[in-house]
């Protein structure tokens, strides 16, 4: 009986866990280690602030169910992945022994990188954790007491940029919502070199359909912007030239500003030789194993994909929950072949296909595989985006709450993808 071990219970690691059981059964043990003791819904975050969801809206204790589907729950956090004796240590000393492990921790968020940035210490608030964004609800009940200039946006560096255009548009429908929007100048500050690239070269037109939603909502943006530093109620940021060269320094005052970070891996993996890149992502090849250990595979946004193309200021590439799904059921099946005997040969999609919501419309697209050339793209906005996402987060808490480990978002694409193609792209 083999010991297979998930470090990490959010997005990818929680469905992981569900489908490697399933695919397992009772032959061979399934066992989780989490830091938290409730799996975060993350992209219903930036609903918290404007009080749109509570934080225990998009909380599920994570032991009963888990129990119930006959997974071993740890609720501890690792201190160290040891794959030299192929175990994991925890932050109270003890260790954890695995036959495979599947890394499926997230990103660090890498605020400590420009001074002044993020909620712990710094200036500006997050939607990255679900107790950020409750810390920036009360940023933004101070705020509607006495509204002013709002700047948000991602720094050099960050790869997730979807969440910034929704928290930006989100808060423009909420001051639209409470008649306030004409206090509030907004700004919307981005390391991408054009609005909508979104860490992907744009998808479809997203860089016409962001921009005209950005023109229609009178938001200013600053591309190819680098953030110096951030203090009391002030951004100070470069924005660069096609060259990188420095083209014009902006101070931007604000009352209230959430700034995407760049990641890196966490600290349990991130200075682990062999395992990681310099940023401490974990190097996997097609198959989502690990180059140097064999039994080591990883899912989600911790896993290492170079950059696109060389832009003017530093962009990563987003890791969407499609494409994360599908490294899931990639890990599964190949686990279980390795398990067989057999050799690893299920290759991850990749695709992605992405709502952001604008709070009351928003965009959708759809990139085959994400990174270009591809097959198939196609981008849409409309009121039903909104709908679409709420739609979405009730059908994944529903799933995590219930043990499900249908893959939803390959039902979801194969749906839409008969709508674009009657459509004709
Ligand atoms: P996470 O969900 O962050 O899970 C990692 C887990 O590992 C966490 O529970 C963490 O506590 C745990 N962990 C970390 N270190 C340790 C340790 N040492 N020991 C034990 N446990 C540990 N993608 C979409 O496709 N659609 C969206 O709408 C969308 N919205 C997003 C909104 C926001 C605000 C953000 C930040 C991202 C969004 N994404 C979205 C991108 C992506 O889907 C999410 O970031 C997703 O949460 C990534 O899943 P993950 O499992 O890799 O990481």
């Amino acid at each position: 009986m083999a010991r297979i071990v998930i470090l990490g219970a959010g997005i990818g690691g929680v469905p992981m866990a569900y489908e490697m059981k399933e695919t397992v059964g009772k032959k061979h043990d399934v066992i989780v280690i989490s830091d938290s003791p409730t799996f975060h819904f993350v992209p219903s975050n930036p609903w918290v602030p404007p009080r749109w969801r509570t934080p225990e809206d998009l909380k599920i204790e994570l032991a009963p169910v888990m129990k119930k589907k006959g997974i071993e729950f740890i609720q501890k956090a690792a201190a160290k992945v040891d794959p030299v004796n192929n175990q994991v240590e925890l932050v109270d000393g003890s260790e954890v022994a695995y036959d495979f492990l599947i890394i499926a921790t997230g990103p660090r968020l890498a605020f400590d990188e420009i001074p002044g940035l993020g909620p712990n210490g710094g200036y500006t608030s997050s939607v990255c954790h679900v107790d950020h964004a409750a810390v920036a609800a009360e940023d933004w009940d101070k705020f509607m007491e006495n509204p002013g200039p709002i700047v948000i946006g991602a720094v050099q560096g960050a790869s997730c940029y979807g969440p910034a255009y929704e928290y930006l548009m989100i808060l423009e429908t909420e001051l639209r919502n409470k008649k306030v929007r004409d206090k509030v100048p907004m700004t919307f500050v981005t390391s991408e070199p054009y609005i909508g690239h979104l860490g992907l070269g744009g998808v479809g037109d997203t860089k016409g359909l962001m921009e005209s939603a950005l023109r229609e909502k009178s938001i200013k943006w600053i591309t190819n912007a680098k953030v110096d530093k951030v203090e009391p109620g002030m951004m100070f940021v470069t924005e660069v030239d096609e060259d990188g060269n420095d083209k014009k320094k902006h101070e931007l005052p604000f009352k209230h500003s959430m700034m995407l970070p760049a990641f890196t891996g966490v600290d349990a993996v991130r200075n682990v030789e062999g395992l990681v890149n310099p940023r401490g992502f974990v190097l996997v090849d097609d198959h989502q194993r690990n180059t140097t250990f064999k039994n080591i595979y990883s899912v989600g946004v911790c896993i290492a994909i170079p950059p696109l193309e060389k832009t003017p200021v530093p962009v990563g590439v987003p890791k969407t929950g499609y494409m994360i799904e599908s490294m899931v059921t990639t890990t599964a099946h190949n686990i279980a072949d390795e398990l067989a005997g057999k050799e690893p040969t299920h290759i991850a999609t990749w695709n992605a296909l992405c709502l952001a919501d604008f709070g009351d419309s928003g965009v959708a697209f759809l990139a085959m595989p994400q990174i270009p050339p591809r097959n198939t793209t196609w981008s849409a906005e409309g009121k039903w985006v909104h709908l679409a996402k709420i739609g979405f987060e009730k059908y994944f808490m529903r799933k995590v709450r219930k043990g499900i480990s249908e893959p939803y978002y390959e039902k979801l694409m194969l749906k839409l993808l008969g709508v674009v193609r009657i459509k004709g792209h």
